[in-house]
């Protein structure tokens, strides 16, 4: 079956149509920054302005900070009070494809070896709409790391730009399922597959950082202990964290209780292993010294995440390159890993 099409002009008809079912979230700057929030009712300006998001949508599934459980404390004890699960259902409209890489990503993160209920009864009620990109940023290597930014198989509908229309292309059955149910939307003509195979390829091409993978976890595992080369990596980073606070694939949290009197709510919030008081244990963070932090980071998306997954836990977004604030670049420092691999001895 043909593809469908919307008018641009009518999207925000869409998106009105979708809300009758969903919670529709879309990108939006109201708080200052880029992100995807709920959808206004009305505000449909994103269309002009939108490359990408500060804030990446992980933070509709995994928030900044998430209620775990209130307690009480009784005469036996604590009493606990679990929250109802968040299934409510929800779509999120423009999703880059980047970013959808990363939602599978991180759906195995918490689907494995423990299975998150918080982030789950989330995500199995969430719709992701994809927008393929038009405009990549300097910073952008999506096309080196398996993903083309007006494709994507991470997405349940994608959008593509084709002038005064999207294309709409049905990527999963609950894609289908709820184009299906959607009225007002046009058949695609032959002359609109065509633009649509232009633009997806004019796009890929517009990606120009380039960054080569092969062999990536190999050199890092044979290079872990050189510290000189990553005393010299960690050099300039200021251990603020934003790299990976604001990196799509990463999800690390901290936990900790508020209690006032005898009563209070368990809380989980964002961390990142560059921080140095992450993981204190009870003795001490196993990663006192910045270069052994920065050293963790690198690998674990490079190496040790594809040990276990088999896939690199980075999707070339490049907000980790845009948003440092002193410039350190992670395809720089992937390009610079010695290989000391056994092929090279
Ligand atoms: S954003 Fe830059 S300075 Fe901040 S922790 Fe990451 S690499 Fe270091
Ligand atoms: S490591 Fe950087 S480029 Fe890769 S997914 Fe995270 S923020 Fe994006």
């Amino acid at each position: 079956m043909a593809n469908k099409k919307v008018s641009k002009k009518d999207i925000a008809k869409l998106l009105e149509q979708w809300s009758q079912q969903f919670a529709v979230f879309a990108p939006s700057k109201e708080s200052g920054v880029a992100e995807i929030l709920k959808w206004d009712g009305k505000d449909t300006s994103f269309l002009d302005w939108y490359r990408n998001t500060v804030i990446p949508p992980k933070a509709s599934l995994l928030p900044q900070m998430e209620e775990m459980f209130r307690f009480q404390k009784g005469d036996d004890g604590y009493n606990i009070e679990t929250p109802p699960k968040d299934e409510n259902k929800r779509l999120i409209f423009g999703i880059r494809p980047c970013d959808a890489r990363a939602m599978s990503i991180l759906d195995m993160t918490f689907e494995n070896a423990y299975e998150d209920p918080y982030y789950l009864a989330k995500r199995k009620n969430t719709v992701l709409v994809g927008l393929g990109c038009t405009n990549p940023c300097e910073s952008c290597f999506c096309t080196s790391m398996g993903v083309s930014p007006a494709e994507s198989i991470d997405v349940d509908l994608m959008l593509i730009d084709i002038g005064g229309d999207f294309l709409i292309e049905e990527v999963t059955g609950k894609g289908k399922e709820l184009i299906a149910k959607t009225s007002g939307l046009q058949e695609a003509t032959k002359e609109d597959e065509a633009k649509t195979k232009q633009a997806k390829e004019m796009v890929y091409n517009k990606v120009t950082r380039k960054l080569d993978t092969k062999g990536i976890k190999d050199r890092l595992l044979a290079s872990f202990n050189d510290e000189e080369f990553w005393q010299k990596v960690a050099a300039k980073c200021i251990s603020c964290g934003i790299c990976t606070l604001l990196c799509p694939t990463c999800y690390c949290f901290d936990i900790n209780d508020e209690l006032v009197k005898q009563e209070g709510a368990r809380f989980r919030s964002w961390d990142s292993c560059g921080f140095p008081n992450y993981t204190k244990m009870p003795m001490e963070n196993p990663r006192q010294e910045k270069w052994r932090r920065v050293r963790q980071k690198v690998c674990h998306k490079y190496g040790f995440y594809p040990m276990t997954f088999d896939i690199i836990a980075c999707t070339g977004c490049g907000r980790c390159i845009r948003l440092c604030p002193v410039n350190w670049d992670i395809t720089q420092v992937i390009e610079s890993v010695p290989d000391k691999t056994e092929a090279k001895k």
